[in-house]
């Protein structure tokens, strides 16, 4: 985990730069929103301490993320170490850092074009799923990561960027993408281990974000309804094992491509009905799959902007022992702050150029 005591920024893009469709549909299913910092009015810092920076932009289903805030108290925090009350920890340079979350991006595949009709037929009738998908880019270009993956280099700006690793169904990283050629995709996976992973934590995103793949076959169940949709699975309580499991298939096709992880990111409201199993499973499949020491996972958003944003650790065990054990929820926040703090959110374009502006804010 390259982020300590990390305040977080989410955002998600669907479209690459330039695509005329991009301005015109205005929001992929992840709701591309983007920051534009405009000068504090009132900078109230121990605000901005206690409560972080914000999260920005949504998942798929934003109303599945929006409800759990707050609701992760229920998993067990595990063991605790005895702990002098004088002993206090501060920020690096008493500055608070800031992370962004990139959500829904993979290698190549615009996932907002290849879920969108999955999403109308699973949730029928829902208008935010009702959108002209096939006028979108089929693919975010290689181009496009770079131009990224250059501006956070050159502004030091770090996080989490997801690679789901069946994106939408329609290939497998590690097997091939129907649609684009082996040497693109292998092209396009050098990006992300060359030059994305300097700055940003890799995440699988369930496996393919759409539909739920049956562990035992590789395929996605026949019935296509909410719980077999990975935004809102499993539709009861399943095992810490089978959530394990689930997490572990995912990990391993990024493992295939030499892709390092040490976290995982939830699609929407997966794990809602088993948050505690959620936070194990995935501590036990990150140390199976990577040997990952103190793993992470990233899926709550905390709306109350006076609530702290300071990430949790979970299921701490074996404190005493030869090998303890944690994993890290790393909480994000939601735009509500940022408008406290006097940033205002951009939802007209998507355009990652926009959030570039938050170099501007960084060399104040
Ligand atoms: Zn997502």
């Amino acid at each position: 985990m390259v982020k300590d005591n990390v305040h977080s920024i989410h955002c998600g893009h669907g479209r690459p730069p330039d695509s005329p469709q991009r301005v015109r549909h205005s929001s992929s299913l992840d709701g591309p929103h983007s920051v534009e910092f405009q000068p504090m009015k009132k900078f109230d810092r121990r605000t901005f301490i206690r409560g972080g920076c914000a999260l920005i932009g949504t998942s798929f289903i934003e109303s599945d993320l929006v409800a759990q805030a707050g609701h992760y108290q229920e998993i067990p925090l595990g063991e605790r170490p005895r702990q002098s009350p004088s002993v206090g920890l501060l920020n690096p340079s008493d500055l608070v850092p800031l992370s962004f979350i990139i959500d829904d991006s993979t290698c190549l595949v615009n996932m907002g074009h290849f879920c969108m009709p999955q999403f109308e037929r699973a949730f029928p009738g829902r208008p935010d799923y009702s959108k002209p998908w096939w006028d979108w880019p089929r693919e975010i270009p290689d181009d496009f990561v770079r131009e990224f993956a250059d501006w956070s280099e050159a502004n030091g700006v770090q996080g989490k960027y997801s690679i789901v690793p069946n994106p939408a169904c329609v290939g497998w990283l590690d097997r091939g993408l129907p649609g684009w050629s082996h040497q693109a995709l292998q092209e396009s996976l050098k990006l992300v281990r060359g030059r994305l992973t300097r700055n940003w934590d890799i995440h699988p995103e369930m496996i393919t974000h759409t539909r739920v793949i049956d562990l035992k076959t590789g395929r996605p169940y026949d019935e296509v309804n909410l719980h077999t949709m990975e935004n809102s699975h499993p539709g009861h309580v399943m095992s810490v094992d089978y959530m394990a499991s689930y997490i572990s298939y995912a990990l391993q096709i990024l493992k295939n491509v030499d892709l390092p992880c040490e976290g995982f990111t939830t699609p929407g409201g997966f794990g809602n009905r088993v948050k505690a199993e959620l936070s194990l499973g995935g501590f036990q499949a990150l140390r199976a799959v990577f040997s990952t020491r103190i793993p992470h996972y990233f899926k709550y958003l905390e709306l109350d902007t006076e609530s702290s944003t300071q990430p949790r650790v979970e299921h701490a065990s074996g404190l005493e022992g030869p090998d303890p054990g944690c994993i890290v929820n790393v909480i994000g926040g939601h735009r509500r702050l940022v408008r406290r703090l006097g940033w205002r959110l951009s939802r007209t374009s998507g355009r990652i150029r926009q959030s570039f502006r938050l170099s501007r804010w960084n060399k104040r």
